[in-house]
């Protein structure tokens, strides 16, 4: 039974990079009929922020990934949130320390410092807390196992550090990557508890992956590094035949492939990189949403999917459903992949106008009542229709829809500069009366007819008029189809705003 999980620390808003890997984690369970798990790592306490966990939460259900196992669903391996399993790690950190692969460390905050300063000073290329220095330090391996047990007992701080063989290569297969080696002599000897009595990520991470009966770790390639102690540990634990696989998703790139996107490049270019709006409760700082951009979930999504995966089709659009169905570890490429938001939109644009009409009729009437802007129900539904087509964004709606709601109150400058004039003004008159004298049903087409029939008479052609016209209706040289429009606003309104232009 294949159990995957989505492990973030709440320790401020979830960036998009994260709704990834939790996506892949998700299509992965689903599609093989496996668990998700979904656990909160908040071992850190300092840099642990309120609502960080409640902002994950919405992010998620907003994004349609659906949780098996959660601190909010519950499930037969909780707690799901590591302060609740705290007890559990030092017991863990003990065994490694009887089998002689961990050891307690005593170095103050100074000596350590001392110690970087030494290693500084004979340039050595990477200096870390490394088997060398362990034996100079102030630790188990050094001090009598009297003095341990006599320093611990009178309470002074300790870390647990775990005991990194010196010269060994570690071999890890990740479904992405393939093999990776990595030779013990470049890894240092990571604190697993520390001071304060609080695991490490590094021993959480591994302690509940076993667990939770984790079989496949699913998560962004900064991870990677992480993974060759993460083996080490699974090997001392003795958990070697539980060990699972994994996979390092490849990093997001800024849109111009240079480096990973941040969240000032985000700013920098106007474009979100959080799933929701997020105010930071700490400084205040506001970061822009997809949500609240107008971005709908199934866009996101399919976008998403798409951030370094692909079906190895030139097919771009799919549902969850259908991601599903198609998606695998193994069409995940190595390289980065670069945030391109033309695309979201592009996705937007797509899923936008594929949602009813009625909903999107909705969406303008939303507007139109925030604004209270006055409107009769069927003519919402009429322009959400005539403007769906163009719309990137629900706001859309509303930005194109405006004229048909909105009597122009001014006149844009330039093009009347170059289209008014006599001629113009004289065939729209002449164009209002006949609108208004017409017996039959105004629609586009006889809108049209009218149109053509003042023209005919007065031997005009209807390029010379045409922008002329449409700056009277809406107040702007461009727009929707005019001809609809009228049939849209009907004759009163029509008559209305050709006569409020030419007096
Ligand atoms: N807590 C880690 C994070 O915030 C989880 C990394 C992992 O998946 O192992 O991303």
């Amino acid at each position: 039974n294949i159990r995957v999980r989505f492990a973030p620390s709440p320790t401020g808003a979830l960036h998009i990079g994260g709704v990834r890997t939790a996506l892949y984690n998700y299509l992965f369970a689903r599609k093989t009929g496996g668990t998700m798990v979904l656990r909160i790592e908040d071992t850190d306490q300092t840099r642990y922020v309120p609502g960080a966990e409640a902002y994950i939460q919405e992010a998620l259900d907003w994004a349609g990934i659906q949780l098996d196992e959660s601190p909010w669903t519950g499930g037969p391996y909780g707690p799901y949130r590591q302060s609740e399993r705290k007890e559990q790690y030092l017991a863990y950190a003990q065994q490694l320390i009887e089998a002689g692969h961990a050891y307690y460390a005593f170095d103050t905050p100074e000596e350590l410092e001392a110690m970087r300063e030494r290693l500084w000073a004979a340039r050595v290329a990477n200096p870390q807390y490394d088997s060398l220095s362990r034996m100079q330090m102030k630790n188990s391996l050094t001090l009598s196992q009297e003095e341990v047990a006599a320093r611990i007992s009178s309470g002074e701080p300790y870390v647990i550090r775990f005991k990194m063989p010196r010269k060994e290569e570690v071999r890890l297969h990740d479904i992405i990557r393939g093999w990776v080696m990595v030779h013990t002599a470049t890894l240092d000897d990571k604190v697993l508890m520390k001071s304060d009595g609080w695991p490490t990520y590094h021993l959480a991470n591994v302690v509940d992956d076993y667990l939770m009966k984790i079989t496949h770790v699913i998560r962004g390639e900064e991870w990677l590094p992480s993974a060759p102690l993460h083996v080490l540990l699974y090997k001392a634990l003795g958990w070697e035949a539980h060990m699972p696989k994994f996979a390092h998703l490849p990093l997001i790139l800024k849109p111009d492939g240079n480096g990973k996107l941040s969240k000032r490049d985000a700013e920098k270019q106007g474009f979100p990189i959080f799933p929701l709006e997020w105010i930071d409760p700490l400084s205040n700082e506001k970061v822009a949403g997809f949500r609240e951009e107008g971005y709908l979930p199934e866009a996101t999504v399919n976008f998403l999917a798409f951030l370094g995966w692909s079906p190895g089709t030139n097919d771009e659009l799919f549902t969850m459903e259908e991601l599903i169905e198609i998606f695998s570890l193994e069409r995940i490429g190595k390289a980065g992949t670069k945030f391109d938001i033309d695309k979201a939109k592009w996705y937007n644009q797509y899923y936008l106008r594929k949602r009813p009409d009625a909903e999107l009729a909705g969406m303008l009437q939303e507007q139109l009542d925030k604004l209270e802007v006055g409107y009769e129900a069927e003519m919402v539904h009429k322009v959400a229709l005539e403007i769906k087509e163009r719309a990137v964004f629900p706001k859309d709606l509303w930005k194109d829809g405006a004229v048909y709601f909105i009597r122009p109150a001014r006149y844009d400058q330039d093009v009347a500069a170059k289209k008014w004039n006599a001629e113009a003004q004289n065939i729209i008159s002449q164009f209002a009366q006949a609108v208004e004298d017409d017996a039959q049903a105004l629609t586009a087409e006889r809108a049209k007819d009218l149109l053509q029939q003042v023209l005919d008479k007065n031997n005009v052609k209807i390029g010379r008029v045409m922008q002329a016209v449409r700056l009277a209706l809406t107040g702007v040289g461009s727009g929707p189809d005019l001809m609809n429009m009228i049939e849209i606003i009907g004759r009163e309104e029509t008559v209305l705003r050709l006569r409020q232009a030419v007096h």
